[in-house]
């Protein structure tokens, strides 16, 4: 059999991986068999087992400690482990006993990793993944969905994230037919809120991800709305993705006003200091977010604004600009939705220190926390 373990975190790799084994003929039930709890796991421990696992670096130790126990009494299985944190420490996953580490995509290479004998092993696919020659979920159960990618890679190379890492710069877009076709498909099952996965949903259909394409844009949300006209609701631009600012303009907007059911965007600030942006690699601008939710502001869009903070570098200056920023956009209405840095691994800051927050800016997240227009971990 082969066995996936289903945690908060990594549910949409999982039914994704779901929908990927079934283009190689492995079946839920019949070859598959997904855990959540280790007492709900059934199986017959004597035989040999493929465990798969997936996870980001926020979820790394509960898989280390899962691998564990999973090893003591399964010693005839393999594990194989992909995904962010894997991706970018292999050898740290190795070394905590996964049998095969797939670092990257893994959609091309899963017959490939079936018959590997040899282990330890590090296994990496040569060719980039086509979105379009895998299914989002398992047709066979399209209930094991959420949210589907319509575009992989980023060129932006944000210090701070994995994505350019992991998928590298040049983004794939899957087809409109394919986007279309899978999304029929939920909404004939009656999943008929479609949420899409997409480093800037703004930039869909643009060849280098940096300039928009909005014919491509508009005939997506054209398509999609037609498709959902007397049932079903698109969420673009809004969780679980994001627009970066600069994409921001009336005419990204109206697509949303006119095609889209959300009522509200999320914005990828990270900071209020044009200096802090700059030592992102963010390659835009303070001034270009509040461009932006001028806009937004315009078409009665709502804004959610996405903020860093905790970086070792920033300033007491930085923060201030950064706060005062904050204040100025939640007075326009918008909300803030804090993050708190964590170097991941693989990012141009892993080797940093998260640092403890300032005084001032632990103070301004209390006063808007209270009042639910902050929202986030310290
Ligand atoms: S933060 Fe967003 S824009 Fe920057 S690299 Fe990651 S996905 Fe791309």
């Amino acid at each position: 059999m082969i066995i996936l373990y289903l945690t908060k975190q990594n549910r949409n790799s999982i039914y994704s991986l779901l929908g990927i084994l079934e283009t190689y003929n492995y079946f839920i039930t019949k070859d598959i068999i997904i855990f959540e709890k280790l007492n709900n796991l059934t199986i017959k421990h004597n035989e040999k087992h493929f465990f798969f696992f997936s996870f980001c670096t926020q979820d790394a130790k509960n898989h280390y400690s899962i691998l564990q126990k999973l090893k003591n009494i399964c010693k005839k299985s393999i594990f194989v482990c992909g995904g962010p944190h894997p991706s970018a420490k292999p050898q740290e996953c190795l070394n905590n006993g996964f049998n095969i580490v797939v670092k990257g995509e893994a959609e091309n290479i899963i017959d490939e990793i079936l018959k590997i004998n040899e282990f330890p092993k590090i296994i990496e696919s040569k060719n980039k993944v086509t979105l379009d020659n895998y299914p989002p979920y398992p047709l066979k159960d399209p209930h094991y969905s959420l949210y589907l990618e319509i575009t992989r890679g980023c060129p932006y190379n944000c210090y701070f994230c994995q994505t350019t890492k992991i998928f590298g710069a040049k983004p794939g877009h899957r087809s409109i037919e394919n986007i279309l076709k899978y999304c029929e498909i939920l909404i004939k099952n009656n999943l008929t809120d479609l949420r899409f996965v997409t480093p800037n949903a703004f930039s869909y259909g643009s060849e280098d991800g940096i300039k928009l394409n909005f014919t491509q844009l508009e005939k997506l949300l054209f398509s999609l709305h037609k498709l959902t006209y007397k049932k079903g609701r698109i969420f673009f631009g809004s969780f679980p993705s994001e627009v970066r600012p600069e994409f921001v303009n009336d005419d990204t907007l109206g697509l949303i006003k006119k095609y889209c059911s959300n009522k509200k965007i999320i914005i990828g600030a990270q900071s209020g200091s044009d200096i802090i942006l700059e030592k992102l690699h963010r390659k835009h601008t303070v001034k270009e977010v509040f461009n932006a939710v001028e806009i937004a502001k315009k078409h009665q869009i709502k804004v959610d604004i996405d903020i860093i903070s905790g970086f070792p570098f920033e300033t007491k200056k930085d923060i201030l600009d950064t706060i005062k920023f904050c204040e100025k956009l939640i007075n326009t209405g918008c909300r803030i939705h804090f993050h708190k840095f964590m170097p991941l691994p693989g990012t141009q800051f892993e080797n940093l220190k998260s640092a403890e927050l300032f005084p001032e800016m632990k103070n301004f997240m209390n006063k808007w926390i209270g009042k639910g227009l902050v929202y986030g971990k310290l």
